[in-house]
């Protein structure tokens, strides 16, 4: 079944074909955190959806260059470095080292490149004369470099390709130095900021004279130098839809004169507790906080894959709950299908002929993920195959092939929704003693101290059962 994704270029839902259709490759550049804090959940909903994205090509058999960018020098990061008296690279290696971390505990793939701005200079200033050369950047009297909208314009091109933009109504002539602003007042923004006091050592040389490059030119050159001019996907969240993709899409073309991306993709944001996110109103949460609380990076995946990509979701800690719950039964699920798969003897050999459930599964829930990530559709049919699962297990008519069947239909869905079943708790040797000694007084009829024993083990946080293979230990 084809895939069917929104297209902010066209504002419509459409196929998904990558520029070169018979490759089976696509290109897709998200862009990556500003390392000046900790990412916050908010940032963290793109970054899962990014995730799902891509697991979604390959799902669907495409190869996938993933590059997500790393921004380590813009403008609130020069403030922070400022105001922590530290150097560049200190500052933002701790915050890029942690990102990564809660990247990787939020159970998504990593990027293939992870460019740094800062290892790009040459190829920024590279482009940046470019759009000099072609006419459409200028330097103003400050030193630094801008791009001019109007000259951009002025060759036919269309500033506004991803929002509607009101041009005509703009006063033009007037320039923006700083990387954010309104798109009330659109102006020519800054490719590169001459150098001020304030900047400390955060300084290159350059043909313009010494400083930096602005935030939006650095994607530019970041995603041409690793996907090429025109790439396939480019996707983030919608919060940087303007100025941030609307002036990558600018500069890309103003200086190539090809289009720059054929698909774009934008996450809508989150309320947290039905409100905007905020410190003042302390519904602000980055990754560490949640855990701090006792969630896992696998249950805050979950809950924020739980609403589809152009909704505004609303993260609650209840949510957070509910997640929880429902990991724990498709994890239960799982447990009985390995149960089930690896014991011969037990069930009969052969695979029942109407045990439907796997094929269903998989056709459900591509079928959903085909229809622009329809993924309350996808979670349905994955709980629908948890409770015919359990059905067909509590009723113990399910063979080892139909287990080993059903477990390779998981598998499948989950390479794309990444939540993995949980791994077994390792048990620790004081348990593992303790067990041992309830078998050995269960052996010797002592049951008032294996039940003893039992209890104690439950005190401890774990469950004891009998099965026909000896006994199994659970974390509660
Ligand atoms: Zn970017």
């Amino acid at each position: 079944m084809a895939l069917k994704l929104f297209n902010t270029l066209t504002r419509s839902v459409q196929e998904f074909t990558p520029l070169n259709p018979q490759s089976k490759k696509v290109g897709m550049y998200c862009c990556g955190p500003t390392v000046y804090d900790f990412a916050h959940i908010g940032n963290w909903r793109t970054f899962v959806f990014a995730d799902l994205v891509r697991r979604t090509l390959e799902f669907s058999g495409y190869t996938v260059q993933h590059v997500m960018n790393i921004t380590d020098v813009e403008d609130k990061i020069i403030k922070r470095v400022r105001e922590n008296k530290t150097t560049l690279r200190e500052f933002t290696g701790q915050f890029e080292t942690a990102f990564l971390d809660d990247l990787k505990a939020l159970g998504c793939r990593e990027p293939h490149q992870k460019p740094r701005a800062t290892e790009h200079i040459p190829e920024i200033i590279a482009l940046i004369e470019k759009l000099v050369a072609r006419g459409v950047a200028y330097k103003a009297a400050d030193g630094s470099v801008y791009f001019s909208i109007d000259k951009y314009r002025g060759c036919g091109c269309t500033y506004g390709q991803l929002l509607k933009l009101n041009l005509d109504e703009m006063r033009t002539g007037e320039r923006v130095a700083s990387d954010e602003y309104e798109k009330e007042s659109i102006a020519d923004f800054a490719l590169w900021k001459a150098r001020v006091p304030d900047d400390g050592d955060v300084f290159w040389p350059s043909p313009f004279g010494e400083g930096r490059p602005g935030w939006h030119i650095e994607c530019s050159a970041m995603s041409i130098k690793a996907l090429g001019e025109t790439f396939d996907l480019h996707l983030g969240g919608e919060d940087l839809k303007f100025p941030h993709h609307e002036d990558e899409i600018a500069q890309s073309k103003g200086a190539t004169g090809r289009p720059f991306v054929k698909h774009w993709l934008h996450g809508s944001h989150l309320l947290v507790e039905g409100k905007k996110m905020s410190k003042s109103l302390g519904n602000y949460f980055t990754l560490r906080d949640l855990m701090a609380k006792g969630s896992t990076g696998r249950e805050v995946r979950y809950l924020l894959l739980t609403a589809h990509y152009r909704e505004t979701f609303n993260f609650t800690l209840d949510g957070l709950a509910g997640a929880k719950s429902a990991l724990g039964r498709i994890d239960e699920c799982v447990s009985k299908l390995r149960e089930a798969s690896g014991a011969p003897g037990t069930a009969p050999a052969s695979s029942s002929s109407e045990f439907t459930a796997p094929a269903k599964f998989l056709a459900d829930f591509s079928a959903a993920l085909s229809d622009d990530l329809n993924i309350s559709a996808a979670w349905a049919s994955v709980f629908e195959w948890v409770h015919e699962t359990n059905k067909r297990l509590a009723s113990s008519s399910l063979s080892i092939a139909d287990a080993a069947d059903a477990l390779a239909a998981w598998d499948k869905v989950d390479s794309v929704l990444g939540v993995g079943a949980k791994a077994d708790a390792e048990v620790p040797a004081e348990i593992l003693a303790l067990a041992e000694e309830r078998t050995a007084a269960k052996k010797a009829k002592d049951f008032k101290r294996s039940d003893a024993i039992r209890d104690e083990l439950k005190a401890k946080g774990w469950i004891i059962e009998d099965t026909p293979k000896g006994i199994k230990l659970k974390k509660i």
